[in-house]
């Protein structure tokens, strides 16, 4: 299929540009030991599992689907981090998993056992308490009254036993120098535990497929753990795996002026790129200019009733006609995994780009993916 075939809105993710960034994980992973496991969470797409399975040493989950879906469709090392589990699901959730982590002693010492008798290994995660992220509160594992690990002033060195690893995980599209900061905090405050250990799992958000980001203070950050404290080390990225690996194609339905220009389009914010709202950030779109930098400006909106469902300011070097399609980028990660039909909204058709530059549906959705979910 051609790309003007697609139909539209849809989500396209480009296989060549997930190997790219997969073969620069693979690249960390190569000159270090260390292994970089998929946070699925982020990019849950299975079709692609078999080619991340390729690279990467295994998955994360957040919970009994995930760790399912790891399980199933990529089968190699599977790690597991919810805040708690349900009793009725962790017997199921241990069968899946090879590394299971807690987020409390109390947690710990209730499932602990059954984790060890099954021969899998127990991970606590702890919050080492520095914030290297400014201005998104509700990105930051270590925001004052987090919910996510054990802090220094908590900690119960007399229930470790049986415990494996330390987890944690506080970065969010961040660079190497706030991991190495990180880093400091725990040893500062963990440090003494760390080489009764086996490993060490640096949790994910870090954007090491990013232009800027510097590989080789990772690899410091990596060697370092492993030289002082014979560590093996855990990397669990989400955004990085498929980085810019998609695109989400839509058609323009209409014009309309309101001190401005405005154009409504068949794809929605909150249903279909959701963190363009919540992070907040500016997907780029492919052939046009900030607000004012083309001679054609427009505001683009979706089709749903919430006046914020406005994905941008975006300008072109011709005026937009009904019909048109318009291409946004960064589209593979947080997308698809968080859609919603509000409004009844029909979700995105998901395709794949080979590398041969083909095109090919992977999935469409209808009306009773809508009314299913709804009862
Ligand atoms: C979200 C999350 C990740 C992945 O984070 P990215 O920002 O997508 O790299 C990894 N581990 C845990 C525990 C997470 O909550």
């Amino acid at each position: 299929m051609r790309f003007e075939e697609l139909p539209t809105p849809c989500y396209v993710v480009d296989e060549s540009l997930l190997e790219k960034n997969l073969k620069t994980l693979n690249g960390v992973m190569e000159r270090t030991g260390a292994k970089v496991i998929l946070a699925q969470k982020a990019f849950s797409m299975s079709t692609m599992y078999p080619l991340i399975g390729k690279y990467l040493s295994g998955t994360a989950a957040s919970g009994l689907y995930e760790a399912r879906l790891g399980h199933e469709e990529l089968g190699k090392e599977n790690h597991v981090f919810a805040p708690a589990y349900r009793d009725d699901e962790i017997d199921e959730i241990i069968s899946y998993c090879d590394h299971i982590i807690f987020n409390s002693f109390s947690q710990l010492e209730k499932f602990k056992d059954k984790v060890l008798l099954a021969g899998k290994k127990v991970g606590l995660r702890i919050n080492p308490e520095c914030s290297t992220q400014v201005g998104h509160a509700i990105y930051d594992p270590c925001s004052p009254g987090s919910r996510f690990g054990v802090t220094l002033e908590n900690f119960r060195p007399e229930l470790l036993e049986g415990v494996s690893g330390f987890h944690f995980h506080t970065l969010c599209e961040q660079n190497s120098d706030d991991l190495a900061t990180t880093l400091n905090a725990v040893e500062d405050k963990f440090g003494q535990w760390l080489s009764q250990l086996e490993w060490i799992n640096f949790g994910g958000g870090h954007h090491i497929t990013r232009e800027d980001y510097d590989i080789s203070l990772l690899e410091e950050c990596i060697k370092r753990m492993q030289t002082k404290y014979d560590l093996e080390v855990y990397l669990e990225p989400g955004e990085a795996i498929a980085l810019n690996a998609g695109y989400l194609v839509t058609t323009v339905l209409d014009t309309m002026q309101n001190g401005m220009e405005i154009a409504i389009l068949d794809t929605s914010a909150t249903c279909h790129m959701p963190d363009v709202l919540e992070m907040p950030y500016r997907p780029p779109l492919f052939g046009s200019g900030e607000k004012g930098e083309k001679p054609f400006t427009y505001r683009l909106g979706g089709q749903t009733c919430l006046a914020g469902d406005v994905i941008g300011e975006y300008s072109f070097d011709e005026p937009l006609q009904n019909g048109d399609r318009l291409v946004f980028g960064d589209m593979a990660i947080y997308t698809m995994v968080k859609n919603t039909t509000f409004n009844g909204m029909p979700l995105p058709a998901i395709a794949l780009k080979d590398t041969d530059g083909d095109y090919r549906i992977v999935r469409e959705f209808g009306y009773e993916d809508f009314k299913v979910r709804l009862a």
